[in-house]
């Protein structure tokens, strides 16, 4: 295929909006990698050169890009329906998604809400508790908790929890009322001074309090601050204890990510409502869901009134959900998780090993994630990241920093050699920005 790379560029830069980006800056600065093909780890541009996609194109590509069985999923479903509504109606792919979701969730969660993508996911995880609470004795329980500098999503309720002051900051007169913690991953913070927050912050409000939201072991967009499972075993205890609802975000961290198939196996917990994305579909298409227990499931039955009354015009959709039932299929069939692990060490490795870098002031890992902060100004609107950006890029990768954390989290099933060379790339392009070299 003959693409006019110099069309594409010009009519995006007419007219394309592009997320989490300074227009003015990508108008004058960018020349835009242009994908026209996406194998694996690999992303190939119209002008012939390739990159490898560090971040699995912001983190969703768990399992390479179009793998071959996802695209004949997608393919045979589409041929038979591209999309039924799921209101009061069903299909194969959804029930048979939900039934194979429950069979490998954490235990106590087994009913399905589906949505589009993360941040209805997390959307709708907050409605539930707030609708359950509502009419099961507890109205007053119309705020949330959240971890600071967590990241939920984009929509109004997502970003009331959210905790990334520079996100949050146009919207705060708009905002749904939400409690932020210290977050237990903060390089500046301590695990338990976080539990000791939440500890107190229940003992006082746990009357006014929805549920608690967190992103298990690591929050991802704050800069890939991890934390241990402690703190994860310590708030579902705190949550049981004063009855309130635990909500894991699994947007991120589940599929396989940190490890096992869902972040929460670390501390061997289960969350009350748990919200899933990216991965779910294999990276695909925008699918997502939401994850009950039967307790909050009952909790809207008894009449017409005690209703959900929520749903998206793409809820369930076929091709996702025929792509999203491959995707747990290709994970048992190529033993997905298990054959990450070989893969994970060297990442952990390689890590460690920047940390002797110059300019480099910390790193760490966890699972498909590596992770380093460059020394000097912080912040999502870093400066030094782009630098250790343009490198890699000119090295063929595509490597998005978060600020000043520079960050790998490549498909689980990246090939040994294509994930070789990728860390081989990190380290070349923060050693050449490190101060004196730069
Ligand atoms: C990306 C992300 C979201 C939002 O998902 P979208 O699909 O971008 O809406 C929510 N929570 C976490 C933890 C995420 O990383």
């Amino acid at each position: 295929m003959m693409v006019d790379r110099a069309r594409v560029v010009a009519l995006d830069k007419r007219r394309v909006w592009h997320p989490y980006t300074s227009m003015d800056a990508y108008a004058k600065e960018v020349d835009p990698i242009v994908v026209v093909r996406a194998e694996g780890a690999w992303l190939h541009d119209a002008d012939g050169r390739s990159y490898l996609d560090a971040n699995s194109s912001w983190w969703v590509a768990s399992l390479g890009h179009n793998h071959p069985r996802l695209v004949a999923a997608l393919e045979q479903q589409a041929r038979a329906n591209c999309h039924s509504a799921l209101a009061g109606m069903t299909h194969p792919a959804v029930a048979e998604l939900a039934e194979a979701l429950c069979g490998v969730a954490p235990p106590g969660l087994d009913h399905v809400f589906f949505s589009d993508d993360g941040s209805t996911a997390v959307e709708v995880a907050l409605k539930l508790a707030i609708q359950y609470w509502a009419q099961n004795g507890r109205p007053a329980r119309t705020r949330f908790a959240a971890l600071g500098d967590g990241f939920h999503g984009e929509t109004i309720g997502a970003t009331a929890i959210g905790g990334v002051e520079l996100f949050r900051r146009p919207f705060r007169g708009v905002l749904a009322e939400c409690f932020h913690l210290p977050s237990p991953g903060d390089p500046g913070g301590s695990q338990q001074r976080a539990i000791a927050a939440l500890d107190d912050l229940l003992a006082r409000e746990a009357d006014t309090i929805a549920c608690l939201v967190i992103e298990p072991m690591v929050q991802g967009a704050a800069g890939m601050w991890m934390h241990d499972a402690a703190f994860l075993r310590a708030a579902r205890e705190l949550c049981t204890r004063n009855d309130v609802f635990l909500v894991a975000d699994e947007v991120f961290a589940g599929y396989g990510r940190t490890g096992p198939m869902w972040a929460c196996a670390h501390a061997g917990i289960a969350p009350d409502l748990l919200c899933t994305a990216k991965g779910f579909s294999g990276g695909m298409l925008p699918m997502a869901a939401t994850l009950a227990t039967r307790r909050i499931f009952d909790g809207f039955l008894g009449g017409r009134e005690r209703a959900f009354y929520y749903g998206h015009s793409f809820c369930g959709n076929p091709l996702g959900a025929a792509v999203a039932l491959e995707v747990l299929r290709v994970y048992d069939d190529e033993r997905i998780l298990e054959r990450a692990c070989p893969k994970a060490a060297r990442i952990s490795e390689a890590f460690a090993a920047m940390g002797s870098l110059p300019g480099v002031a910390r790193t760490r890992a966890l699972g498909m994630i590596g992770a380093l902060d460059l020394a000097g100004d912080a912040g999502y609107l870093a400066g030094a990241g782009w630098r250790v950006y343009e490198e890699a890029r000119r090295r063929g990768a595509y490597l998005r920093p978060l600020g000043n954390v520079i960050h790998v989290a490549p498909p689980l099933n990246i090939d040994d050699a294509d994930l070789a060379r990728l860390l081989a790339i990190v380290a070349d392009s923060v050693a050449c920005v490190a101060p004196g070299n730069a």
